[in-house]
């Protein structure tokens, strides 16, 4: 079986995605994870760093044959469920083997904007809050160590609302597409993850056992 996971930022396709790998027994493929392993020594090194560090999408003719590549290994022979990959319809082109099904996982851009810009992170420990949903004790401060807690510069109110832009103007041709063949799965994300979960198991009919 072949998922491909599509959601505007902080939609939770994370989680999902590795809560659907344990109950299918197949791998996840994380397009962001494989640029950020790739090894120094392979010949798509140098072009998929340069576009990563100017916050560009990496070339997608190049990613489309990382992909071909890692989906023969062994681990994907019963299939496998990919996240960061139809973010704009011309990906299609690189790399399509054939989406069994496709998952959505939709929020609302209120609920996207606050879970990304209400997160504030510990330098020294690396704990996570949410000045929303999981405050720290003290404003600004870290529960376990008492550093100022910090919102990294891509976390921030207008780049996150840029994101979501982004995935309007360039995912949603992708949707509408995998609308049209009947293999779209929509899914709230709005709720805790253990619901999102249990409706996604039930939306996909992959059973319960
Ligand atoms: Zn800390």
């Amino acid at each position: 079986m072949k998922i491909l996971l599509i959601g505007p930022p902080a939609s939770g396709k994370g989680t999902i995605g590795s809560l659907l790998s344990e109950r299918l027994k197949i791998p996840v493929i994380s397009v962001g994870k494989l640029l950020r392993s790739i090894d120094p020594r392979s010949p798509y090194y140098e072009g998929i760093k340069g576009s990563m560090d100017r916050g560009d999408l990496a070339p997608n003719n190049i990613v489309g044959k990382i992909l071909e590549k890692r989906v023969q290994e062994k681990d994907c022979i019963r299939g496998f469920i990919l996240d960061g990959w139809a973010r704009q319809l011309s990906d299609l082109d690189f790399f399509n083997p054939g989406f069994d099904l496709v998952l959505l996982l939709k929020i609302s851009a209120e609920i996207s904007i606050r879970r990304i810009a209400g997160r504030r992170e510990c330098k020294v420990d690396g704990s996570i809050f949410n000045i929303y949903s999981n405050p720290p004790k003290k404003p600004g401060i870290c529960d376990l160590c008492g550093a100022t807690l910090i919102q990294r510069d891509d976390d921030r109110e207008e780049i996150v609302t840029k994101r979501l832009q982004n995935y309007e103007e360039k995912t949603v041709p992708s949707l509408d597409l995998f609308r049209k063949m009947g293999i779209l799965t929509e899914v709230n994300g709005d709720k805790p993850p253990e619901d999102v979960f249990t409706d996604t198991v039930s939306a996909l009919g992959i059973g319960n056992d």
